[in-house]
């Protein structure tokens, strides 16, 4: 395999992926509309001779006379807070940009791993999630946006699958946190750093009591690349995330402890559909791939503020 294709590539996990392809000898090929991507995301890359970036969108037709080894299709808002304002390019990025990317494989022969998410379980009703769970979602919910478009392109992706014999990936993400997340992104985790790091109050949505899991993203990245690089796991759906399970609150509190901030916490109203409890069974991932995160919390977010220190003193 030499060349790779990867959407969504100046967005916090697609410009990893770059670095990460880039590293292991690929040729890469970065798209994005940079709606919420970040073209400053890239700026390691902008010397290497193996990198070549375009400005472009996947929704309408794509101009790419290349052949792909391999497709990663990570490109669309992936942030809570962007599901209302981005709503319809949250839907066509999970829809028109997977069955553009899907033909594009198809006419190529690549290999094709689809970005999906824990959030194909909605607010669960069994825990931890495993694979065979269908999930608890609300479709037309200030979520379902996101929720249902990735639903969809699972569905297409599967159809490929077993109509042309397309050798599909899935991965099931969940909640993933480090350098590259965008200041204003309203991720919980890049909130809370922020919000620390400015001796602002943390505000924690509803009581807290709502737990997500945490997982660092060179432990992810490492997880996508073995996803992409394994024979023989096509038409697979993988959970790919870290099973250690935190309240919000005592997120909010490790943050304060571990920035040193003389930042208090205040409560928000909980938005609608906010899933009680996250946290995935990663069995396959483990005995699939050979896959389990190595990266604790702590080392994790130690990296993930010194990023955010930085940022915030540009
Ligand atoms: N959250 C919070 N305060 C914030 C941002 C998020 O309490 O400033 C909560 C949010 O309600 C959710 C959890 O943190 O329960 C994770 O939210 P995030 O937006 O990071 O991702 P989600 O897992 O909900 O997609």
């Amino acid at each position: 395999m030499k060349n790779v294709l990867i959407t969504g590539a100046s967005g916090f996990i697609g410009s990893h992926l770059c670095e990460k392809f880039i590293q292991e000898g690929f040729e890469v090929y970065g798209i994005d509309n940079l709606i919420t991507g970040d073209i400053n995301n890239l700026d390691k890359l902008k010397d290497s001779p193996s990198f070549h970036f375009k400005e472009d969108d996947i929704t309408m037709d794509l101009d790419l006379k290349l052949n792909f080894d391999l497709i990663l299709h990570f490109a669309g808002p992936a942030s809570p807070d962007d599901f209302l304002r981005l709503s319809l390019e949250t839907l066509k990025s999970n829809s028109l940009g997977t069955l553009k990317t899907l033909e594009l494989a198809q006419c190529t022969g690549a290999r094709y791993v689809f970005a999906s998410t824990s959030e194909i379980y909605g607010d669960p009703l069994i825990h931890p999630q495993d694979e065979s769970y269908w999930g608890n979602v609300n479709p037309i919910g200030r979520r379902s946006v996101y929720n249902e478009a990735k639903r969809f392109s699972e569905a297409l992706s599967i159809a490929f699958h077993q109509k042309y014999n397309l050798d599909v990936r899935i991965p099931r993400i969940f909640n993933t946190y480090g350098p590259n997340m965008k200041v204003d992104d309203g991720r919980v985790i890049p909130n809370f750093i922020v919000q620390a790091l400015k001796d602002e109050s943390l505000t924690v949505y509803g009581n807290g009591s709502q737990t997500r899991s945490l997982c660092y993203i060179n432990d992810l990245v490492e997880g996508i690349f073995k996803i992409s690089s394994i024979d023989n796991i096509d038409g697979q759906v993988i959970n790919l995330g870290n099973p250690e399970e935190h309240s919000i609150m005592d997120l909010a509190r490790i943050i304060i402890k571990k920035t040193g901030s003389n930042s208090d916490i205040i409560h928000k109203s909980l938005p609608q559909d906010d899933p009680r409890r996250r946290c995935p069974d990663i069995t396959r991932a483990r005995n699939v791939l050979g896959w389990q995160p190595i990266t604790m919390l702590d080392s994790g977010l130690e990296e993930t503020i010194k990023f955010f220190r930085n940022k915030i003193n540009e």
